[in-house]
């Protein structure tokens, strides 16, 4: 029984913490499920490829990391190279002296947009790769963010890998749509193992969730069944509602009433289990107590 009592008490201590932070206190997000990426027009001098295909690594980094997680809505979409003012190469991000507040000149009004600068307010060595701000807040919501990548002669960027440009671009596309970064090194969002990220990890996965959660969560139990083509509206198969999709007689069943769910039967279980090992802990707890300091 004491083992018992030490494994309930055990589970009800273990958190599913997260250890993702956000980038700004607001917990601000895009707040459409649909965020372009643009790519600044203005050729870039040291940083060994071409804005195109800087674009193209772009879009590799949203698609192998950001847009395949089931539980995000966010979609980021492939833009296409943007023309802006020369001092998004030449510029500091922040104003200096402030927490960052954003430079005026260098606010992206929407969607993301990265371009190469070669400021040394920005990067004070060439082995800083990249900043990141969400320049561009009301309230919760980001209207715009900019990523600035390494220009000068002497930055590391350009000596990297295509597969670890790619994996830094999308740990600084996380910081861009709300991200900071992550306790847990098997994280894209841990600081430092950017370069050798494939995937994400679960908490990057968690981070991306809370940040842009699915819509229309499922509820109740639904299957799909395919039925007569004769009985097209259902009328045969009393109190079920049917959804057509499509013209290949496949259907959605919708019943109003839980069929079998085991989760729900072991959730009563447990239920039903708590007071009686609460009860036994409590009492085993109290001769111990007696035992101990008597
Ligand atoms: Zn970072």
């Amino acid at each position: 029984m004491k083992k018992i009592c030490l494994t309930f008490f055990c589970l009800m201590f273990i958190n599913n913490s997260y250890a993702f932070t956000l980038s700004n206190s607001a917990a601000a997000a895009f707040a459409g499920d649909r965020v372009t990426i643009d790519v600044a027009s203005h050729n870039c001098s040291n940083i060994g490829m071409s804005n195109q295909q800087l674009l193209d690594a772009a879009n590799e980094a949203a698609e192998q990391y950001w847009n395949d997680v089931p539980t995000s809505r966010l979609r980021l979409a492939k833009g296409g190279l943007r023309s802006v003012s020369s001092l998004f190469q030449t510029d500091v991000i922040c104003v200096s002296g402030t927490d960052c507040t954003p430079t005026p000149a260098l606010v992206v009004s929407s969607g993301i947009l990265i371009s190469c600068n070669n400021n040394s307010g920005n990067f004070s060595s060439g082995g800083v790769l990249s900043v990141t701000v969400p320049n561009s807040i009301t309230g919760r919501i980001i209207n715009g963010a900019l990523i600035l990548i390494n220009d000068r002669s002497d930055n590391q960027f350009q000596n990297k890998s295509h597969a670890e440009q790619v994996s830094i671009l999308a740990h600084e596309i996380g910081h861009a749509i709300g991200l900071g970064h992550s306790a847990v090194e098997d994280s894209l969002m841990y600081y430092r193992s950017i370069s050798t990220r494939r995937a994400l990890g679960q908490d990057d996965i968690d981070g991306v969730s809370y940040l842009y959660p699915t819509e229309q969560p499922i509820k109740g139990c639904g299957s799909i069944a395919l039925i007569d083509s004769s009985d097209e509206n259902g009328i045969n198969n009393n109190k079920k509602i049917w959804h057509q999709h499509g013209a290949n007689k496949k259907r959605e069943e919708v019943s109003p009433f839980p069929q079998k769910n085991t989760a729900a039967i072991l959730a009563i279980m447990i239920g039903m289990a708590i007071p009686y090992l609460l009860s036994k802990c409590l009492k085993i707890s109290k001769k111990y107590l007696k035992y101990n300091f008597n």
